[in-house]
């Protein structure tokens, strides 16, 4: 029998290229695979060619053969160069209206610079984020693909049709043109490094602070998952803190070292959020709280060395302390997700991408590591009927400021307790203090100008009349 042209290819059959090719094939695809090595491809097949129509080839000018045009060619191998260098020779290979997509955690530079080369030779090429890891992969991930508006007409359902559902509406949308989709799935792993920062903050204010042990801890992230901090991080938490280490019978946490890794994504989303001048204190802090963790010399250095409190917390009502946790970590995770769109915003403005912030909130909900149910009532904030004049603070929208409202007592309790008590927050306080900035009808930085107009002659400009100035400083100068 005839093997019929495939709708979709997956060249890089790792963890996640494998378990993309076959959500396409057990969707009804029929799925071309292609690996540098082959014995890749050939365990695909071998272990799971019954999940639907697989054609695969050794050599990648076979594998471009196999493909109905305008062919769809999904790239999922190391990010950096390997990219670039599968991206040279599928297009040596492809025809004009064919579509290259990067599914690689690229840097939006770079896809951009990629997608501006492949258009010169009438190629599309779209950067798309993926988020869930491999268990996403598989069985439905967020998509987020950027490139041309015509290349999604024929990638989009099919995108569409492999991801995440979430009350019948898929996770895929097509977020704007060349790098906005990888620009978008940067800013999503920003936002995930801050949840998570706050999630171990709360953690470490329960277990130092209250002295409650892991596993009460994990009963109470359980009980948190049910209300307005329903998420897939909060969940999997419970899950963690639940966790005894078979060897020793310690809680797992307890036998861990508490240096955290990273790969990059959030350092990314910092470096950008810079270069844009926006504000992504919560996303930096939890950054750098990693950095920190890892900084093992000099902690091990001041550690017993440097005085202060011991963490610990003079709590009279343990019930009462732990609500009040549980509304800071909210309070301060609305303030991580307000400031990571706005460097959603502030990047559609830089690089002239229609982004829309509500819609990417919808396809967060379902398939992706930050999938949360309070990110409803992002979409919400910036339905067009009922939200936020764009692009202001998501803090604006009347369900967040009336949820931070009610949030207050508690959290300025929590942070001012934390430093108290010496327990370290650089989330919530960083999230505090920012939502304090905002609000602030004067802030000081007009002495700054002051200090910069004195040394500098930076000049500045006068509450009272328009124009600039410049003081003739008097002194020792
Ligand atoms: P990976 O370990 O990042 O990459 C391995 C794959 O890249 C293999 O198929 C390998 O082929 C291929 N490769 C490496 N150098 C190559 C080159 N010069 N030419 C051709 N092929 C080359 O695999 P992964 O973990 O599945 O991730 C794939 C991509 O998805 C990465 O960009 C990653 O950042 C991104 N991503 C990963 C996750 C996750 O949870 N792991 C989630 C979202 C996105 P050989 O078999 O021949 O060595």
């Amino acid at each position: 029998a005839s093997v019929p042209l495939a709708d979709i290819g997956v060249t890089g059959l790792a963890v996640m290229g494998s378990n993309l090719a076959r959500n396409f094939a057990r969707n009804g695809f029929v799925t071309a695979v292609h690996n540098r090595s082959y014995a890749k491809t050939k365990a695909l097949i071998d272990e799971h060619g019954g999940d639907g129509v697989f054609v695969p080839s050794e050599s990648a000018a076979d594998f471009v053969a196999s493909l109905a045009k305008p062919r769809k060619i999904l790239i999922m191998v190391k990010a950096g160069e390997p990219t670039d260098a599968v991206i040279e020779e599928l297009a040596a290979l492809v025809e004009p209206d064919d579509i290259i997509i990067d599914g690689g955690n690229a840097k939006f530079a770079d896809t951009r610079r990629r997608q501006a080369a492949l258009a010169e030779r009438g190629i599309h090429f779209v950067g798309c984020g993926v988020s869930g890891g491999e268990e996403g992969a598989l069985n439905g991930p967020s998509i987020m693909p950027g490139g041309s508006a015509k290349s999604y007409e024929s990638l989009g359902p099919i995108l569409e049709r492999i991801s995440a559902h979430v009350d019948g509406a898929p996770c895929c949308t097509h977020i704007g043109t060349d790098g906005a989709g990888h620009f978008v799935k940067m800013v999503h792993n920003g936002i995930e490094y801050a949840d998570m920062q706050l999630i171990a903050e709360a953690y470490d204010l329960l277990r130092r602070g209250a002295g409650l042990s892991p596993a009460r801890i994990g009963q109470i992230f359980g009980e948190w998952n049910k209300g307005d901090l329903d998420s897939f991080l909060i969940e999997i938490t419970a899950q963690v803190l639940s966790q005894v280490d078979a060897e020793t019978g310690a809680p797992f946490v307890d036998v861990v070292v508490d240096a955290a890794g990273m790969k990059g994504t959030g350092t990314w989303t910092v470096q950008t959020a810079l270069d844009l001048g926006i504000p992504v204190s919560g996303i930096a802090e939890a950054v750098f709280a990693r950095g920190l963790s890892s900084a093992a010399a000099h902690r091990a250095a001041a550690a017993g060395v440097l005085p202060g409190p011991d963490g610990t917390w003079p709590i009279a009502d343990v019930d009462a302390f732990v609500e009040d946790v549980r509304i800071a970590l909210y309070a301060s995770k609305i303030v991580a997700y307000a400031q990571g769109l706005d460097e959603i915003f502030a990047g559609a403005a830089e690089y002239g991408w229609d982004i829309n912030v509500g819609a990417v909130a919808r396809i967060w909900r379902g398939g992706c590591i930050i999938r949360a149910k309070f990110l409803n009532r992002i979409t919400e904030a910036y339905d067009v009927s009922t939200g936020i004049e764009l692009p202001a603070s998501l803090l604006l929208a009347p369900y967040f400021t009336d949820a931070i409202a009610n949030a207050q007592d508690s959290w300025r309790r929590v942070v001012a307790g934390a430093a108290t008590a010496g327990l370290p927050t650089p989330g919530f306080a960083a999230a505090l203090s920012y939502y304090d900035g905002l609000r602030s009808e004067r802030l000081p930085a007009a002495l700054i100008q002051g200090q910069r107009d004195f040394f500098g002659a930076h000049t500045y400009q006068r509450v009272d009349k328009p124009g600039t100035f410049h003081t003739l400083w008097s002194g020792d100068r």
